[in-house]
């Protein structure tokens, strides 16, 4: 079995871990990266809309009000106040780095004003990546995915990975889980295939907390394969038809087709329920195809002209705002081990992320976990692998249909219930993470997930009827966070650690 020793691990080579590389690397720490797929990899590159940035001091409170009705009263306003107030800063490094920012922010919805920074027209995620790994130093291992956290005196004291040269043993000062989201565990979703939600399982396993699982962000409008349209696009003019060619928006909200996420998705799920299907008609958007490349290249290669006719969307999976748990420096409460970016639970996004706020927590949050995990290296000798889960790949499948109708638009408590004694009834089962496989681990992963995440959405929605159901409040009733740990879920009051 090959060994590598370092300062930090960082398991992610998304936003969020490249940038906490950098910011270690800066202070002389020696880094790696793992990253499960081949570079670019991760949902960084595939973000089409950009990065939500306050215009100026002026409007940081505004950006917070956002942010904090999109979150549905379980966004924790001393987190979101503390990373927007770094925001800046982090706009005038990238500056500086040469990334070529339009001069002029966009709008997208929820935001009461235009403040999301864009690059390359749809192409900001890659843009900003490509930036940030163009000034690493520090190697990135490709292709190689961390199966079992190491544990050696109740630390993290790094990981068992499977490279393709075979298991790899990495020791490390403390570990940085920056692997990202779990869209894969539902059939239609936008996240490309590594998203697995292998940290949070991991972490999991480890004895650390998970946090407001339940909450999974869908995206109004994707393509029939999950390729996305951004929200920029009806920042700039699109507008949502039913199959019937009536603009519907106006009969849900009065921010018509901005209104924030969760609104247009139910909105254009019932329509789609109602009248068999829903399109966007992006002819109204000015320089469509330099705008919007990405957008007019998917949709053509799926046989559909968006100029010169509308296309068909529907909700599909984007962003999990639950996660594992972290304070604002990204530590997750078991020594050692620190998660930043998609994977993390901070309390920023509440019960609904603003858009184009991720890419930004990634960086604040990843500078932060990553010095964060400096001040606090330490080497116990003797660590062990904590055993990894495998799952029968064929039954994932079958979970996955579940989900779109039971987590998925279509909410009902009912359905919930059937999709998690579907899920209960799966088999995981134990095995020496140096033999396990990818298909298999990411399986087991998946199944994990799904249980706790079907558990929490009951366990919301006995307690307070509303979050699977159209009547969810503007404001929550009651805010509380829900966290698993293990197999016990319990409620924790907003904004006590
Ligand atoms: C289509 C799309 C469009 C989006 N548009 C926007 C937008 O415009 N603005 C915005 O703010 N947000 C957007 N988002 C959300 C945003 O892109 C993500 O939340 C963000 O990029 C996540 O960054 P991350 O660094 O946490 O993880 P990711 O970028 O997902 O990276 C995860 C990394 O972890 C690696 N990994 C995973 N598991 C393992 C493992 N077991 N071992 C080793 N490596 C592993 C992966 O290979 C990858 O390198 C979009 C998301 C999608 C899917």
């Amino acid at each position: 079995m090959g060994r590598l020793s370092v300062d930090l691990l960082v398991l992610g080579a998304g936003v969020a871990g490249v940038y906490a590389a950098l910011a270690a690397e800066a202070r002389g720490a020696k880094v790696l990266l793992l990253s499960k797929d081949p570079l670019p990899s991760g949902s960084t590159p595939w973000a089409q809309g950009g990065i939500a940035f306050p215009l100026d001091e002026a409007d940081l409170e505004a950006h917070l009000q956002d942010t904090l009705r999109a979150g549905r009263g379980l966004v924790e306003e001393r987190v979101a106040r503390a990373i927007l107030a770094e925001a800046p800063r982090h706009l005038a490094r990238l500056r500086a780095f040469g990334l070529p920012f339009h001069p002029e922010p966009t709008r997208e919805g929820g935001h009461s004003r235009p403040r999301v920074r864009h690059l390359g027209g749809d192409q900001s995620g890659l843009l900003l990546l490509r930036g940030l790994l163009a000034r690493l130093q520090s190697p990135i291992l490709q292709g190689t995915m961390a199966a079992s956290l190491l544990l050696a005196q109740g630390r993290v004291a790094g990981v068992l990975a499977l490279s393709p040269e075979g298991p790899l043993e990495v020791r490390a000062g403390a570990v940085l889980l920056a692997t990202g989201g779990l869209g894969r565990l539902f059939p239609l979703t936008t996240n490309p295939e590594g998203a697995t939600g292998d940290g949070m399982a991991l972490a999991l396993r480890a004895g650390a907390a998970l946090r407001d699982l339940e909450f999974v962000q869908f995206h109004p409008t994707a393509l029939p394969n999950g390729a996305l349209v951004s929200e920029a696009c009806r920042g700039e003019g699109a507008i949502l038809l039913n199959a019937r060619g009536e603009r519907f928006m106006e009969r849900y909200d009065p921010l018509l087709e901005l209104a924030p996420r969760d609104v247009v998705a139910r909105a254009v799920h019932r329509e789609r329920e109602a009248t068999g299907g829903v399109f966007l008609d992006l002819r109204p958007v000015p320089n469509l195809e330099t705008r919007f490349p990405t957008v007019v290249a998917q949709a053509r290669a799926l046989g559909f002209d968006p100029l010169k006719e509308p296309i068909p969307v529907a909700p599909a999976a984007h962003y999990a705002m639950g996660g594992v748990k972290t304070d604002l420096f990204g530590y997750t409460g078991i020594p050692g081990l620190y998660a930043a970016g998609e994977v993390a639970s901070t309390g920023f996004h509440g019960a609904n992320r603003l858009a184009s706020n991720s890419l930004l927590e990634g960086l604040v949050m990843g500078e932060r976990a990553a010095l964060a995990a400096l001040e606090d290296l330490a080497f116990p000798q003797g660590a062990e692998p904590l055993p990894s889960l495998a799952a029968d790949p064929e039954a994932l499948l079958a979970l996955k249909a579940w989900m779109e109708r039971a987590a998925g638009v279509l909410r009902s408590g009912k359905r919930l219930e059937e999709a998690l004694r579907f899920a209960e009834g799966l088999p995981l089962r134990e095995v020496a993470p140096e033999r396990a496989i990818r298909p298999s681990l990411e399986a087991a992963h998946q199944v994990l997930l799904a249980r706790l995440l079907l558990r929490m959405a009951l366990l919301r929605e006995e307690s307070r009827g509303a979050h699977f159901r159209e009547d969810f409040p503007q404001e929550a009733e009651e805010a509380y966070h829900l966290e698993a740990r293990g197999e016990g879920i319990r409620r924790v009051p907003l904004g006590i650690e």
